[in-house]
């Protein structure tokens, strides 16, 4: 059974790059069949609120990603307890008194010396009565993992084959002094717990991967299959770091943009497949694989996602956006849709049919206009009498081609660009049409 999961911290909203992993465990679970668990981070009660967390779920949602399982680590402290006091209890995890100044001290110091900052594990070879001294005085310990010091290797389903020396680490502290829990331990426990199968995130944690392997290993756990994505940069190259507000996928859905604009480009980015723009996942997780994503860092460019949402729209059938458009027609929407770049711009569209319209008519055409007007067919119309009447235009005033078509297009939208007119008489309809020749 393969399981997967996304777990954001809910102390803000999700952006593109986080959305970019959530959808790329989504396709995953949707590929093998398997599940998707949404897992909240949310172990620093400070900084999380239930309505980040709300926003996350809505956000996933309009993405198309429904979770199999939601879980929540600030409900499993008791779990978390328990497991840490089995490594305790074994001696993987040991107390640690040194205040932040101190460590820092000591980093500096190494640093001088040219040695690599790594923790000289000093509080390993504290004597019983030392830590009681420390104990009395008021001190409270953190609690450092201790590592194996050993070459940890996985096959990365993105990076290949990959090897991280634990000895060049400093041994990662799991447990804070007031007995809370950073992000680390928790993730493996969970991993283990929720039978996760696969772990896939971003590349940020690639030498986390390496801890929490041993950690698995330490709890009897068994070890996931891992894939870390390249992060995304700016169209400049640059992280994403300082724009991350209006990159939000909030901010993309007030932006009125579509959802499966925004998930075919953060599926397809840094792959080898062109970037088109999808109607649904199904689409999408049939030419979906890990082995696509490149090692590079793939660029984000908020003008290519403004072109996908248009080239979505343009082949969007009328059932996907009926209910966006309430009071509009089938016909409506086909005549427009090729000059549309986001949902909203209908209205103009509307606006252009409906009128009320400025008719542009430049005075040598005056006489044309009127002849045109007079030559308008009898209703019913449709499809085709733009032709019927166009043609009979051009036999009568001998104009043809730009000069022919132009005018009646300003005259008729107040533009000189936009829809088929073929498409848009039969909507705009002969009562409108004689009122703007007029
Ligand atoms: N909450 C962590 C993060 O957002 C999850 C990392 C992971 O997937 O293990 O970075």
């Amino acid at each position: 059974m393969t399981t997967v999961r996304f777990a954001p911290s809910p102390t803000g909203r999700i952006h593109i790059g986080n959305a970019r992993t959530a959808i790329l465990n989504w396709l995953f679970a949707l590929k093998s069949g398997g599940e998707f668990v949404l897992r909240y981070d949310d172990t620093d009660t400070a900084r999380s609120t239930q309505e980040f967390a709300d926003g996350i779920a809505a956000d996933l949602h309009w993405l198309g990603i429904r979770p199999h399982r939601v879980e929540w680590q600030s409900k499993r402290f008791a779990r978390y307890d328990e497991l840490a006091d089995g490594l305790r209890a074994a001696g993987r995890l040991y107390p640690c008194y040194e205040t932040a100044d101190e460590l820092d001290r000591r980093r500096k110091r190494q640093l001088a010396r040219g040695l690599p900052p790594v923790y000289d594990r000093a509080a390993l070879k504290l004597t019983a009565e030392e830590r009681q001294r420390l104990e009395a005085s008021g001190q409270k310990p953190h609690w450092r993992f201790r590592l194996d010091g050993r070459t940890v290797e996985w096959h990365d389903l993105i990076r290949g084959p990959q090897h991280i020396d634990t000895a060049s680490l400093s041994d990662p502290v799991l447990v804070r002094e007031d007995g809370s829990y950073l992000y680390t331990l928790p993730s493996v426990i969970d991993d283990i717990d929720f039978g996760i199968s696969h772990v896939i995130r971003g590349e940020d944690h690639v030498v986390n991967t390496a801890v929490q392997i041993e950690i698995t290993e330490a709890l009897g756990g068994r070890v996931p299959g891992y894939a870390h994505h390249s992060l995304l940069t700016g169209a400049d190259g640059k992280g994403l770091s300082k724009r991350l507000g209006s990159l939000s996928i909030a901010a993309m859905r007030a932006g009125g943009l579509e959802p499966m604009a925004v998930v075919s480009l953060a599926a397809l980015l840094g792959t080898s497949d062109n970037i088109h723009p999808c109607l649904g996942y199904e689409e999408l997780v049939e030419g979906f694989g890990l082995d696509k994503l490149s090692r590079a860092p793939a660029r984000f460019d908020e003008a290519e996602l403004l072109h996908l949402n248009a080239k979505l729209l343009h082949h969007m059938p009328w059932e996907s956006v009926k209910d966006r458009l309430p009071g509009a027609s089938e016909a409506f929407w086909l005549a427009i849709r090729g000059n549309v770049a986001k949902l909203s711009d209908t209205e103009g569209w509307r606006g252009i049919i409906a009128g009320p319209v400025t008719p542009v008519i430049a005075e040598e055409d005056r006489s044309f206009i009127a002849e045109a007007r007079h030559l308008l067919p009898e209703e019913p119309w449709d499809g085709g009498t733009w032709k019927q009447w166009t043609e009979a235009v051009k036999a009568s005033t001998g104009r043809k081609g730009k000069p022919l078509f132009m005018p009646l297009r300003l005259a008729l939208t107040g533009l000189d660009h936009g829809p088929e007119l073929a498409q848009l008489l039969p909507l705009i309809g002969r009562e409108r049409a004689l009122e703007r020749l007029a």
